[in-house]
């Protein structure tokens, strides 16, 4: 009896021990569930409602990333860089030109020497370096004379044809590009000058470096401010200190302006 007695306690210990286990497990596995709903493992993160949310954030930088890419092509597209040519009249000369050369060779910038025969006679050196250093030379008469005083044969004869053949022998380059001094041609010699094949070049902007009375830095600058324009055909000479005391700052206007540096045969 006492043994059965032991034997029934014993079953009921067990039986007691197994059910509290059982609800302990079961318990456990509730709470692991809970556990996950509110907390999914980071595996379920990924596939599940990870991919939900990363969603909105892609949907929501897609426009961003199309402005971004925006704002890229513009900047990826050559800019229409507006272009002016620099040129220089009556030189060469003693004093200026060199400088001149030596500072357009430091910005880096092309320009047009319109020179005179007679110059080019005595400063031979000179029209060698504005050809070695990429520049091009253009024919402004060999006396700057008013050529409307003269026939149209006697232009080509006397005035542009010798300065040419000079320039010529000097650089293996004759030059059919000419300015009148003054700017100063009849209408007749204009039809001869071009059915013979001479291309004429005045000016569109005037900088006035060669009127002591307004060439001061300011008022050139300003002249350039006001008056800036694409294709420019910007008028300096090389004969006096005001064009290479400014010069420096009108390449720095223009190219603040957004101008590109070209010889009058690129513009
Ligand atoms: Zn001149």
């Amino acid at each position: 009896m006492r043994n059965k007695k032991r034997g029934l306690v014993a079953l009921v210990y067990t039986l007691f021990v197994l059910f509290i286990s059982t609800g302990s497990v079961q318990s456990s596995q509730l709470y692991i569930n809970e556990l996950l709903e509110a907390n999914p493992p980071p595996q379920v993160l990924k596939e599940g409602p990870v991919v939900r949310v990363i969603q909105p954030g892609v949907q929501k930088s897609t426009p961003d990333e199309e402005h971004i890419e925006g704002e890229v092509e513009v900047e990826s597209e050559p800019k229409p860089l507006r272009k002016v040519a620099l040129t220089f009249d009556d030189g060469p000369d003693a004093h200026y030109t060199s400088r001149i050369l030596d500072i357009l060779k430091t910005e880096d910038v092309l320009a047009t020497f319109f020179v005179l025969g007679e110059y080019v006679e005595r400063y031979p050196e000179l029209v060698k370096r504005i050809f070695s250093e990429g520049h091009l030379i253009a024919n402004h008469s060999r006396t700057h004379g008013d050529l409307a005083l003269l026939t149209n044969e006697e232009i080509i004869a006397l005035e542009l044809d010798p300065t040419s053949q000079l320039i010529e022998n000097l650089t293996g380059y004759y030059p059919m590009m000419m300015r009148p001094p003054y700017g100063s041609l009849r209408p007749d010699s204009v039809n001869f000058l071009k059915e013979t094949g001479w291309r004429i070049v005045r000016w569109s902007l005037d900088t006035f470096d060669w009127d002591s009375r307004r060439n001061q830095p300011e008022q050139i600058i300003n002249r350039i401010k006001a008056q800036h324009h694409n294709g420019a055909v910007v008028l300096m000479h090389c004969n006096g200190p005001a064009t290479t005391t400014v010069l420096p700052d009108v390449i720095r206007t223009f190219q603040e302006l957004g101008y590109e540096f070209v010889t009058v045969m690129q513009l």
